[in-house]
């Protein structure tokens, strides 16, 4: 069979909603795959961040070492996602959500794009960009009150109660992943994942469709490009994250009747 490298194959779709109709409990798992058609770019792709920086900017000891570079470049960084909007992918899933099809949603994002979207269940395994967080104290505040401190000449941003360094609220290379137990949980209680934008090359969170599938699951996988995981899924739709999502979530309508 021969398929066009960016349209969705409509037998692939018509699958992976039967899949989805069919599943007791089935959850969906993103990357940073679905958040690109927002304008945020990913990581490890061909336009990635890491073509243009080194990763170790974003890692823990970089920033207890640095924290001020590490704020002046993570301040340029949110400049482009704090404008970002949820694309069609994050508002179907979102609907998927609402309809009873899906029951929860894994992501690898800090965007908060699956919120904006609508979506409920949401697990953040590697945080959200959203808030900062004390490394002293643990408090936490909104992201604004990060800014408007480094934006006022305060880099790195302080803690109002106890004067110690923020940090944004994300998992920085070489930080545990968060919620991973609740995660893996939820996917070993079902029976499908749809994942979407993720290459599932980074582990822990790799983990989670292959959950799935040892519990027996169905794994569906939407990416451009092929994943470290391919081998294991059920269904592979080879296209954009958006079309291929507008595309079955219209499918899943007909066919089950909800809308
Ligand atoms: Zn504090």
């Amino acid at each position: 069979m021969i398929m066009s490298e960016h349209q969705c194959n409509t037998e692939d779709i018509k699958k992976a909603a039967d899949i989805l109709i069919n599943a007791r409990h089935a959850i969906v798992f993103t990357g940073a795959g679905i958040s690109t058609e927002s304008g945020i770019p990913d990581f490890r792709g061909p336009q990635g961040l890491w073509k243009q920086y080194n990763p170790e900017i974003a890692s823990i000891d970089y920033f207890l070492q640095n924290p001020k570079d590490f704020w002046l470049f993570y301040r340029m960084r949110m400049s482009t996602l704090f404008v970002a909007k949820p694309n069609t992918a994050h508002y179907a899933v979102a609907e998927l959500e609402r309809m009873g099809i899906i029951k929860a949603i894994i992501t690898q994002n800090v965007d908060g794009l699956h919120q904006v979207a609508g979506s409920r269940n949401v697990i953040e395994l590697h945080g959200t960009m959203k808030r900062a967080v004390c490394i002293a104290c643990g408090r936490t505040y909104p992201m604004e009150v990060a800014i408007r401190k480094i934006d006022s000449g305060q880099i790195p941003p302080l803690c109002d109660e106890c004067g110690g360094i923020l940090k944004p609220d994300t998992v920085l290379f070489g930080e545990p992943v968060k919620d991973f137990d609740k995660a893996r949980e939820l996917a070993l209680m079902s029976d499908a994942v749809l994942v979407v934008g993720s290459s599932l090359s980074v582990y822990p969170a790799a983990y989670i469709p292959i959950f799935v599938k040892e519990m027996g699951g169905k794994v569906i996988i939407i990416n451009m490009e092929s994943t470290d995981l391919d081998y294991i899924a059920d269904v592979i739709i080879r296209c954009k994250a958006g079309d291929a999502m507008a595309l079955l979530l219209k499918e899943i309508k007909e066919k089950s009747g909800i809308q």
